[in-house]
């Protein structure tokens, strides 16, 4: 049934919108992916719980390792990497995309010769693990036990990791371990320095423990790993004795545009699923896409495809110009990408009704697997923790913005392991200043209306009680603030006049202004049910 492959022969917003001209090696990747033969098989090692080994070695035959290379990795395009992959399927996905998770903290402060491993390891077919937690800690990476004790030489590894990616079949293990004994004052900001960064391979005394049954990803090897006194060299520790903690922060702060990249993928396939399936299914004598209630699901898939892939695109060119010092929008991306990703899969789910729970069609997958993204590499309630700190200054005015938002843009792909290890510049204007900046340029009314959104937001939610003494108050305006970096994404990606004045040629699918209008009315008005639902929560407080 034709609709049911939509989901891997369509252009995504992310295609669309980006401002790097497409890649030869992805498109490669992307054609291979199209076939309806490797659908098939992605669908089938899902429904089996396997592991995508065939379909990793004829990735790999094509060339995918190379993007994974420390002299190349750049976040436009594991970008565009991660979106197609989950646009196939969560588990091959996630499966590949840890290599770019893993490898992060070697991009941003690997040795020379531990780079030159890494390249090695991975054009000899090895795959890469992140190893940071633990059961019985959770978000907490502080209070972890796992260890490494110094030896003559070198450490000595113990202790478990737990729901590793790629924990039984990925021989290249970055490993997060206390180097410092657990003091007894439980202060965490002493904590920091007690951790340090190994780079370890697979041997015999590294076990894996086993596999868990994950309700999404179901292909990917969720498991653990054991270190049963692992000897390693010095040599392993990446960075230097300590500096584990923060560097996983600089990674992490990567890393979040990337799970903003995935979820782009889950909603770029609600949207051409449920698209191909209204064209298709005729229950009255002519598709459903002529139903008002299913065209306006039809709408809002559109829309919510065109602000999800802006936000993942834009997030993916910040960190390409200023490295960890994105991590605000990375931050914004990975929150506010997720949850519009789940809420363009329910979108979709209302178009397929049946179709979407049935266990051999592809929507299923779809809605366990999304699921995913808003809890691993730091949850929801993490991103909004971080968000909250940005929103007393949303408001705030500064000096020009402009300048910067075009470089933003204009930066052509940079390898993580160069712009990562520049000296630490925060990429952190205010929204308000922003917004203003750009709708004055572009003579933007939307714009103008998020610069004011941004002030109101700042000056209602901080002189409140309820900011100091509540933690989900802090999150409701924190949500807020994410709802509108998706909202300007969208402006400068998707309006003409926007795209104009941040440096950008004509977008490539005039559709695409469209549906950004219609998410810019229809997410503005839930922005401004946010802010009166802030008001409101003050009288009760
Ligand atoms: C499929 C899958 C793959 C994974 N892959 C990896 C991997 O490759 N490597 C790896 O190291 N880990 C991996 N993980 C682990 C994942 O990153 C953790 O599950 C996640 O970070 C959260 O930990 P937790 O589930 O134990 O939640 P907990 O920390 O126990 O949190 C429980 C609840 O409390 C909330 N919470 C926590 N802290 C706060 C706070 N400060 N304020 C408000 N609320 C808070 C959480 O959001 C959550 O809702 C994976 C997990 C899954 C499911």
């Amino acid at each position: 049934v034709a609709w049911t492959y939509e989901h891997g022969r369509v252009e995504s917003a992310v295609r669309r919108l980006s401002p790097q001209p497409a890649d030869p090696l992805v498109d490669g990747l992307d054609k291979y992916l199209s076939e309806t033969d490797v659908l098939d098989r992605v669908a089938a090692l899902d429904a089996n719980g396997a592991y995508p080994t065939e379909i990793l070695a004829e990735l790999r035959a094509r060339g995918l390792a190379e993007l994974f290379m420390p002299d190349r990795a750049n976040t436009p395009e594991l970008c565009r990497l991660t979106e197609l992959l989950a646009r196939r399927g969560g588990g091959l996905a996630i499966t590949v995309a840890v290599n770019a998770l893993a490898l992060l903290p070697v991009y941003l402060a690997g040795s020379d010769a531990q780079c030159a491993h890494v390249a090695r390891r991975l054009r000899a077919g090895a795959s890469a693990a992140l190893l940071l937690t633990e059961l019985d800690h959770g978000s907490n990476l502080l209070r972890g036990e796992a260890a490494a004790t110094a030896t003559d030489g070198g450490f000595a590894l113990t202790g478990d990791k737990q729901l590793i990616n790629g924990g039984t079949a990925h021989d290249l293990l970055i490993a997060l371990l206390r180097t410092t004994p657990a003091g007894g004052d439980g202060d965490p900001f002493r904590a920091v320095g007690h951790f340090t960064l190994f780079m370890v391979d697979r041997g015999p005394t590294v076990e894996a423990l086993p596999r868990w049954r994950t309700l999404p990803a179901r292909s990917a090897d969720i498991s653990g790993v054991r270190f049963a006194g692992t000897p390693v060299p010095s040599d392993s520790v990446i960075d230097r004795v300590g500096s584990g903690f923060p560097l996983v922060q600089k990674t992490l702060m990567v890393s979040h545009g990337g799970i903003a990249a995935l979820a782009a993928g889950a909603a770029t396939a609600a949207r051409a699923l449920g698209h191909g399936y209204a064209a298709e299914r005729d229950v009255y004598g002519a598709p459903i896409a002529m139903l008002g209630a299913i065209a306006e699901h039809l709408a809002r898939l559109r829309a919510l495809e065109v602000v999800v892939g802006a936000l993942a695109v834009k997030a993916a060119c910040a960190t390409n110009r200023f490295g960890p010092g994105a991590g605000y929008l990375a931050a914004a991306a990975k929150f506010s990408c997720c949850r519009l990703a789940e809420e363009a899969v329910a979108e979709g789910r209302a178009v397929l009704g049946a179709r979407a729970l049935l266990e051999e069609l592809p929507y299923a997958r779809l809605i366990r697997d999304t699921l995913l993204y808003g809890v691993f590499d730091g949850t929801s309630h993490l991103m909004l923790d971080t968000l909250s700190g940005y929103v007393p200054r949303a408001g705030a005015s500064g000096k020009p913005t402009l300048a910067a938002t075009r470089e933003l843009y204009a930066t052509p792909p940079r390898p993580l392991r160069e712009v990562g290890r520049r000296p630490w510049r925060p990429y952190t204007p205010s929204l308000a200043a922003r917004s203003t900046d750009l709708a004055a340029a572009a003579g933007s009314e939307p714009v103008a209306r998020i610069a004011s959104y941004a002030r109101t937001l700042a000056e209602a939610a901080v002189r409140t009680e309820a900011w100091r003494t509540d933690q989900a108050y802090r999150f409701a305006a924190a949500k807020v603030l994410a709802q509108l970096e998706g909202l300007l994404a969208t402006c400068e990606l998707a309006l003409p006049e926007c795209r104009a004045a941040v440096g950008l040629p004509a977008a490539a699918d005039p559709a695409d202004e469209v549906d950004a209008r219609y998410a810019l009315a229809w997410l503005g008005r839930r922005v401004e049910h946010g802010l009166d639902d802030l008001t409101a929560r003050q009288g009760v407080h």
